[in-house]
């Protein structure tokens, strides 16, 4: 009997997926599909369609109906919006094993994580961006002309049709974050999820469909190589919205000026410092910096990669992140018992033993781990480096892997410096008892998010997102809804 027989998701999975546009499920133009692996087995779970530039086509065709003045979506008001959103929310909790599965054995990320973080992460930012539908609001403003009387108001209104190209490493939060604010302010949607990791995207689609949006408002496109090109070029997309890596960064804000100067927000790599002064509680802050790297296998764009310990506590902490490096119990992410699932595909099992071969090289040491985890599935140790110096690879580059380097710091009043002597700016953490250097800390790094004696909390509520090369604009929060709306200044001669 095949693993899937036993899944809550087998009917999904046994159908080839479509594209979803304009509220139907069809075929690609080209008629082309490609495979889904479960990265813990390297086995086909499902086939998806593959999007071409006919396909985008089409689907920017049907966003721009739905966004035209008098549809169905225009003319619903703000508080239906929220209404169908928060619906969608409740449907996706209902769901909730079978998204936790579909993550599981699209990512490979352990199921009990997947039903704990993921999904209810994905329900909860529905409903908060739910709520915020409503109050969506311009000002009134006095201005100062002379010669007569003036009235002028703000109107904040939809950016229009959005193409939003998310990530594989939390492929549904991910859905829910860019889908969230962009809902919310009214406008249409091509998402593009990313091609390791399709399934709970289109298993989404069936839920919106289930709760009722209105035709176009909510378009789906799998694909890979061409699909995420041809929306970024495209010029009838009034925004495109990334999360990935920097290069692809790059190549979209190319394609937008190239073409109709589209808005872009990009949420890009990281390098975060994570900062252990000798006054922290030490147990704490060694289990914190476990969880800032291992947490989803390193691959987050947040992940606590450079951790950087005051030099008369070094060892201690360093012994006890190694530790706990070598507890994490690795396994398929279907297994109840997983802590710690394979890296999302073969590729990037390449590139981060790459990084490993690397460091060992430029004369890094593997305090834990070091290498890849058996030869089937892509299983990387739980890995802790030493003896690094800022200029070798493995501290200048993303990993996004469970790949930490341990570095000692002597100089408290010069290490926010050092952290800050990155091209990138997403996160940073400081472990301190101390709530004044705490607070300067928190200044003094030049990051999006700042944890203090934690790592990793996230809200819908808590905007993210990057300074420097980190990216553009913030995610979640309602900083997020002003990057989908155009600000519009109305005077009235009175
Ligand atoms: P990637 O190359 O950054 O992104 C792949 C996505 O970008 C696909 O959906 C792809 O769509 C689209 N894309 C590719 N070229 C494009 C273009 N010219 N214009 C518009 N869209 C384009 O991600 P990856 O290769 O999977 O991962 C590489 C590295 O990215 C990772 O090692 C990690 O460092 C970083 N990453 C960061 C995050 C994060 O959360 N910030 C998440 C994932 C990965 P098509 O397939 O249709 O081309
Ligand atoms: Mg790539």
């Amino acid at each position: 009997m095949s693993l899937t027989a036993t899944l809550k998701s087998e009917k999904f999975l046994l159908a080839t997926r479509q594209l979803l546009i304009d509220n139907q499920w069809v075929s690609p133009a080209s008629g082309k599909t490609f495979e889904v692996l479960n990265p813990a087995s390297e086995e086909v779970v499902a086939k998806v369609s593959q999007a071409g530039a006919e396909d985008v086509d089409l689907a920017v065709q049907a966003a721009r109906r739905a966004f035209a003045d008098g549809s169905d979506w225009r003319c619903m008001s703000a508080s239906d919006r929220g209404k169908l959103m928060w619906k969608l929310a409740d449907l996706i909790e209902q769901n909730l094993e079978e998204f936790a599965e579909l993550e599981s054995l699209d990512n490979g990320k352990p199921i009990s994580v997947a039903r704990v973080a993921d999904v209810p992460l994905a329900v909860d930012l529905f409903r908060y961006m739910a709520g915020w539908a409503t109050k969506i609001e311009g000002n009134t403003i006095p201005i100062s002309v002379p010669g007569a009387e003036y009235f002028s108001y703000t109107l904040r209104e939809p950016v229009g049709v959005v193409a939003q190209i998310i990530p594989w490493n939390f492929p549904l939060l991910m859905a829910a974050w860019k889908l969230g604010p962009a809902l919310a302010t009214g406008c249409t949607v091509i998402l593009k999820p990313a091609e390791q990791t399709p399934l709970s995207a289109l298993r989404l689609g069936e839920l919106i469909l289930e709760a009722g949006f209105p035709k176009g408002v909510v378009n789906i496109l799998t694909g890979f190589g061409e699909t995420g090109a041809a929306l970024a070029a495209h010029s009838d997309v009034d925004k495109v919205a990334f999360t990935g890596s920097t290069e692809v960064g790059r190549l979209i804000v190319k394609a937008a000026g190239e073409s109709n100067l589209k808005k872009v927000t990009l949420e890009l790599g990281g390098k975060s410092p994570n900062i252990v002064f000798a006054d922290a509680d030490l147990k704490a802050a060694a289990a914190g910096a476990a969880n800032a790297i291992f947490f989803n296998h390193g691959q987050c764009c947040c992940a606590g990669s450079r951790l950087y310990i005051h030099k008369s506590v070094f060892d201690q902490v360093l012994e006890g992140v190694v530790e706990r490096a070598g507890r994490i119990r690795m396994g398929p992410g279907l297994d109840p018992k997983t802590q710690m699932g394979p890296l999302v595909s073969r590729e990037q099992l390449d590139r981060v033993c790459g990084f490993l071969d690397s460091g060992k090289s430029e004369g890094a040491r593997a305090a834990a781990g070091g290498a890849r985890h058996g030869d089937k599935g892509y299983f990387v140790q739980p890995t802790v480096l030493v003896d690094t110096k800022p200029t070798m690879k493995v501290i200048q580059e993303e990993i996004f892997g469970p790949v930490v380097a341990a570095m000692p710091f002597d100089d408290p009043e010069d290490i926010a410096r050092v952290a800050n002597d990155h091209v990138y700016g997403l996160a940073a953490a400081v472990w301190t008892r101390d709530v004044s250097k705490a607070h300067k800390m928190a200044r003094a790094l030049r990051a999006g998010n700042v944890w203090v004696n934690c790592y990793n909390i996230f809200d819908a509520a808590l905007p993210f997102g990057g300074y420097k090369q980190s990216g553009w604009g913030r995610e979640m929060g309602h900083q997020a809804l002003e990057l989908y709306t155009e600000t519009k200044a109305v005077t009235l001669q009175l």
